[in-house]
């Protein structure tokens, strides 16, 4: 364990002795102004994402929350950490978008698919609560395409059916309803591919994902 905190602390000092002197006046102004990021960026936990990174975003541009699967429960089912970014992000910090980021691979879609990977973790299983209707739709489409002869990968559309789930469940929200109407603020559903950094988008309205 404390091999890791060297590791931890040997990566912050390579941070303060290469990376912090580059930027040092952005650094300086971030942390006297008030912060004014323009999106709230919705991602999943996994180690292997970075929001900042591949949205090529400065410090202070993006909003970022992250939980296992990419989730946003509906208004009023359990409001918590997730529900308190999304107000405070729309009503105090006044962001004109919000990103639902879902990505391949991801184990969180895989623990639908195979239950018995999440037996032992009981507050994982509830929290996936959240997703079940996507893994209802997902197989329902999956199901069609395959009777109709055409490739399908029940895997991603169930990450894609995840994504639309959790944009629907940002619109209970009233902060974001509200914003919406006023239109004052946008959404989107992204996958990101980490094999490859290719991102796909539905722009809020839309069930399709395009490339960029
Ligand atoms: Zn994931």
């Amino acid at each position: 364990m404390d091999r890791i905190l060297e590791q931890l602390k040997a990566g912050v000092r390579r941070f303060q002795a290469e990376v912090y002197p580059l930027q040092a006046a952005i650094f300086e102004q971030a942390a006297v102004e008030e912060q004014a990021p323009h999106t709230l960026f919705i991602a999943c936990a996994d180690s292997r994402i970075d929001p900042v990174a591949i949205t090529s975003s400065s410090t202070g541009e993006i909003f970022v929350a992250r939980n296992i699967g990419n989730l946003v429960p509906a208004y009023g089912e359990m409001l918590g950490g997730v529900s308190a970014v999304v107000e405070f992000a729309v009503t105090s910090l006044g962001v004109r978008h919000i990103v639902i980021c879902g990505h391949l691979h991801c184990g969180a879609m895989q623990a639908l698919l195979d239950p018995d990977a999440i037996a032992k973790m009981p507050t994982v299983q509830r929290w996936m609560n959240n997703a079940h209707a996507a893994f209802s739709v997902a197989q329902i489409l999956h199901q069609r395409a395959e009777q109709s002869g055409a490739h399908s990968d029940l895997m991603q559309v169930l990450t894609e059916q995840n994504v639309l789930l959790q944009m629907q469940h940002l619109k209970t929200h009233p902060s974001v309803a509200a914003a919406m109407a006023r239109s004052e603020l946008t959404i989107s559903g992204w996958i990101y591919n980490i094999g490859t950094g290719e991102v796909r988008i539905a722009p809020g309205g839309s069930s399709k994902f395009e490339p960029l």
